[in-house]
């Protein structure tokens, strides 16, 4: 009886290791879904429209998602949900409008 009771110790440890080194670090991959503050670290190899993106050109939520993007001329634009990017395709140019404004914006404060 009194193994027993060590190998639940035992188990409830590995569990809370496990939940703190899952808690923080591996946030640099891309993985599809996850939020990122600004395109420039979605790390998928792609290239992107605006390195310094940080909301949606949408709904202009700050939070990027990885795998929420539309393609223009082989650059990614990057959205925060589903909704948003369905919205991007259908109004292009003038969210794209937003981006080159946003895009300016930086150019001429950095
Ligand atoms: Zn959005």
């Amino acid at each position: 009886m009194k193994g027993r009771g060590f190998v639940i110790i035992g188990m409830v440890l590995a569990i809370f290791v496990f939940a703190a080194t899952a808690g923080c670090g591996g946030s640099s991959q891309g993985l599809p879904g996850t939020t990122y503050r600004m395109a420039a670290k979605i790390d998928d190899g792609a290239q992107k429209y605006f390195e310094h993106q940080r909301r949606c050109p949408v709904c202009g939520e700050k939070g990027l998602v990885a795998g929420q993007y539309v393609e223009v001329d082989g650059k990614r634009v990057y959205l925060d949900s589903e909704a948003c990017k369905q919205e991007f395709k259908k109004n292009q140019s003038q969210y794209l409008g937003k981006m080159d404004e946003w895009k300016k914006q930086w150019e001429s404060t950095h």
